[in-house]
């Protein structure tokens, strides 16, 4: 009997991975072993939908709506979910080791173990009241601090720890975003955005600092103040860390497979071992060019599916047009496209709501970042898949519009 497909993780690779497995017709039975109990979960509700304000039935519908498919959904595709950390992968028996000594053997293995947060090294990091958000018993525990709390400290003003802000502000609580560079999400998007939220934050009340280094976090039996590098220290009654993640790598880099930021597969998703890929956030691909690792779901489902197919028997290289999305207040915030690093024109699309921000490398299209626009995303991703070339100038001229681009790159 030929060996299952055993994939480490079900969170949105792995569930994908399998649905994908299912959906090119693999017949190998797929087993899908997670360290987490309970079906496996989508995660962007957990930093949005979970934290709003709500009764009883609007919180019960944005937990209900966190599972993939209901549990009759894995044994009618014949896919094994495993409630089980893997500690070890033993590559020359084509085996995983779990934590309570069982082995399973595979044909192909799977890691799509994800990322787990940072957490920064200071004092009082680990007094409660300070909290992390990255499981939906996380999201809970916070949804219901959240209730109790007036003055929320958050460390980080990336996309979480912006979605965080702005759920405890809209719950009237007094939130303080502590951002040690100069401007927010700095590491994902242009100027402009940055701006934009940060103006948005301001007239609902969350006072944003940048430049800010939590120093150290205090308090006698729970937290009650973060101190910052400066000496300032700020009030706290609930604390949360939003400062990035690491891929979840350490079973290949136990394994000996080659990991730098996060594991290094190929085009196809490949490790270095011809019996294991990885995928999603845990992996470090190559994409027009460049090597990344990206974190967000569409990299993760889209991976996945590269992986069936080659497991299927049809390979192909991996070239899906990244995008992601952040909602705070009511500004959704889109991005398509990642950043070559020769980017060298930038021109701003404004609307009678919202703007985009389209960023050139050489005239190529490269990212195209929206506000509350989002017939813009949905036309950047064409472009952007077409591989446009744009010129500036047209773009900066009165009336113009993503569409006209349409017609020049189809
Ligand atoms: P995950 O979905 O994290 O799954 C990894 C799984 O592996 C976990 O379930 C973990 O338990 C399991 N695992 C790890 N190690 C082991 C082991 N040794 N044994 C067994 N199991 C193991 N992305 C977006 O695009 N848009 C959003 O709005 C968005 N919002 C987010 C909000 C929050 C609060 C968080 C935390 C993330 C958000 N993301 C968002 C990111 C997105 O969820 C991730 O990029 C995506 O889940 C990555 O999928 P993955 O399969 O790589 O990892």
């Amino acid at each position: 009997m030929i060996a299952p497909i055993v994939v480490v993780g079900g969170g949105h690779g792995g569930f994908h991975l399998a649905l994908a497995l299912r959906e090119a017709g693999v017949q190998t039975p797929v087993i899908l072993v997670d360290a987490r109990d309970g079906l496996p979960v989508q995660r962007p509700p957990l930093s949005k939908a979970i934290l709003a304000n709500g009764d009883a039935t609007t919180r019960g519908r944005a937990q209900a709506s966190l599972p993939f498919r209901p549990a009759d959904f894995y044994a009618r595709h014949d896919i094994r979910l495993r409630h089980a950390t893997v500690v070890e992968i033993d590559r020359p028996r084509h085996e995983v080791r779990l934590a309570d000594g069982d082995r399973i053997a595979y044909s192909h293995l799977v890691l799509a173990t994800g990322a787990r947060n940072r957490r920064p090294d200071i004092p009082g990091v680990d007094l409660p009241g300070v909290v992390e958000l990255r499981t939906p018993e996380d999201a809970l525990h916070l949804t219901g601090a959240l209730d109790d709390e007036v003055d929320v400290v958050v460390v980080g003003g990336g996309f979480i720890g912006l979605e965080v802000a702005s759920a405890a502000a809209a719950r009237g609580r007094r939130v303080t975003v502590l951002e040690a560079l100069d401007r927010v999400m700095s590491r994902v998007v242009s100027a402009p955005i940055s701006e934009h939220f940060q103006v948005l934050h301001a007239a609902r009340g969350v006072e944003i600092r940048t430049g800010a280094f939590a120093a150290a976090i205090h308090g006698d039996h729970r937290v009650a103040e973060v101190e910052l590098a400066d000496g300032t220290r700020v009030p706290a009654g609930l604390v949360v860390l939003g400062i990035g993640i690491l891929p979840e790598d350490r079973l290949a880099r136990d394994a000996g497979l080659s990991v730098s930021n996060g594991i290094d597969v190929d085009s196809t998703l490949l490790t270095s071992d011809p019996s294991i890929s990885a995928i999603g956030d845990c992996a470090q691909f190559p994409l027009a060019g460049v090597r990344r690792r990206l974190e967000s779901v569409q990299n993760a489902a889209d991976h996945a599916r590269t992986v069936a197919l080659r497991l299927a028997g049809s390979p192909e290289p991996y070239c899906a047009v990244p995008w992601f999305w952040s909602e705070q207040f009511s500004s959704k915030l889109q991005i398509a496209g990642v950043a070559s690093g020769e980017e060298d024109a930038v021109v701003r699309l404004d609307g009678p709501r919202g703007f985009s921000v389209l960023h050139l490398a050489g005239g190529r299209l490269t990212v195209v970042e929206s506000v509350d626009r989002p017939a813009d995303h949905v036309v950047a991703r064409r472009l952007l898949a077409s591989g446009a070339m744009v010129d500036a100038d047209r773009a900066r001229s009165a009336g113009f519009r993503l569409t006209d681009l349409l017609a020049d790159a189809e």
